[in-house]
């Protein structure tokens, strides 16, 4: 049984697959406590496996983002093998502080301040800007690099961020702007 807070059809907002149909899986709890999560840690259904993938099913997207809170700390290589069973691309949201099942297909690690990251690689980092330094977060291998704005609210600064960083790009979170989930 896995701790489920929510399960959702939407639009990826953010990073690489920015407007790609995706089903989220957001899992409950997390092993850190950051000042702007937007997640309900304490809130959670306990779901099988089969049910799992039998909702995630029932939407038509391929891709399948594995988010939460921190979803590292429920996952494992079965879940993920029934989900590909089932013809999904599997992606996981992490904060890099725990390792992860073989046989993920896309990883977006988002390394927390303080928080050191486990994870020898990953597909994208992706960084919340806050008006930190950002080239700490650059010793992630990775093959792509994204800084988003906090909720929205510092957008200029977060741009102007990159434009000094150019390795990195800016990503919005379009599912805010266009007022979806
Ligand atoms: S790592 Fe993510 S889920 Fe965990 S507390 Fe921070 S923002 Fe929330």
């Amino acid at each position: 049984m896995r701790k489920i807070n929510e399960i959702f059809y939407s639009l990826q907002g953010e990073g690489y697959h920015t407007g790609t149909p995706s089903t989220f899986v957001r899992f409950s709890g997390c092993n850190l406590r950051c000042p702007f999560c937007d997640t309900r840690h304490e809130d959670g259904t306990w779901m099988t496996d089969e049910d799992i993938v039998s909702c995630v099913a029932g939407h038509p997207a391929r891709h399948v983002v594995l988010t939460g809170g921190e979803p590292s700390l429920w996952i494992d290589a079965t879940l993920v093998e029934r989900l590909h069973r089932a013809g999904k691309y599997v992606c996981i949201e992490t904060n890099g502080t725990h390792p992860l099942p073989d046989g993920i297909d896309w990883i977006t690690c988002s390394p927390k301040d303080g928080a050191p990251v486990v994870l020898p690689q990953a597909d994208e980092v992706k960084v919340v800007y806050l008006g930190q330094d950002i080239a700490p977060y650059e010793r992630i291998a990775a093959r792509h690099y994204f800084l988003q704005p906090c909720s929205g609210r510092n957008i200029r600064e977060t741009a102007e961020c990159v434009l000094r960083h150019p390795r990195w790009r800016l990503s919005l979170q379009t599912h805010l702007i266009i007022g979806i989930n």
